[in-house]
């Protein structure tokens, strides 16, 4: 483990600075702010080895929630309101906010959690054509057969309905490293940082959407001001693939 790597490397007095520096920021280093809740203050660190000012104290939101959040609120009046949306695998502290908000229908969907509003399995939903305008999709493509899963939400959606995902990606692979031979939970949590993914998205991840029907592939990112504010992993992005045909309207 290269943490403990690093203070066994260190000189007796050095390697106590350095568990105790680690120590003091395990509750914040700087002040955030939620966009999902309203918090303002020091974010908990999360995750081995801890991510520091990453966990919302008040709702548990982690940075991918937190930009979400401020991506759908930033535009809840042309992306939800009036829609029927459905939520895939729901985040609690997401969830919490889009009961809240001004849409026609809201659906909380997945396959193995109880508490959500309807089981569904993605690679088959069980919906007719033009269901829902919205299908919000966060860290679930990379647990299932994506094409299938992305076919299916492009099938359900109404004539320019978005499809709202996220996934773990590196833009600096052209593309995406996956391997039907890497099969145990060790090898892929070696190979894909988690016992239950079969892959680690490149920036191909833009075609394999659009190869599934959908078209005007839109990409919100953390940057800037906006990542320091919220407490976001920089370069982290939100895409919002379009189906064609003319919107609903609200
Ligand atoms: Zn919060």
């Amino acid at each position: 483990m290269p943490f403990l790597r690093k203070i066994a490397s260190l000189e007796p007095v050095s390697r106590l600075r350095y568990r105790f520096e680690v120590l003091c920021r395990m509750e914040g280093v700087h002040e955030r702010e939620c966009p999902l809740c309203g918090h303002r203050g020091m974010f908990r660190a999360h995750g081995l080895p801890p991510r520091f000012d990453a966990c919302c104290p008040a709702c548990g939101s982690l940075e991918r929630h937190r930009l979400l959040g401020c991506y759908l609120l930033g535009q809840a009046d042309s992306l939800l309101a009036g829609r029927r949306v459905l939520h895939f695998a729901p985040e609690p502290c997401i969830a919490r906010t889009l009961r809240n908000a001004p849409l026609a229908a809201y659906v909380t969907a997945d396959l193995h959690e109880p508490a959500v509003d309807e089981r569904l399995n993605i690679e088959k939903i069980d919906k007719p054509p033009n269901s829902f305008d919205l299908v919000l999709c966060s860290h679930v493509l990379e647990h299932v057969d994506d094409r299938q899963a992305l076919s299916e939400v492009h099938r359900i959606l109404s004539p320019g309905g978005t499809a709202i995902l996220m996934v773990p990606i590196v833009e600096a692979w052209t593309r995406t490293y996956e391997d039907e031979g890497i099969r145990t939970h060790r090898e892929r949590e070696l190979h894909f940082n988690q016992r239950d993914h079969l892959r680690f998205y490149g920036r191909d991840f833009r075609i394999r959407v659009k190869e599934t029907g959908f078209e005007a592939l839109s990409e919100f990112t953390a940057y800037g001001d906006l990542a320091a504010r919220y407490g976001l992993t920089r370069g982290e992005t939100v895409f919002t693939a379009r189906k064609p045909g003319s919107p609903p309207s609200a």
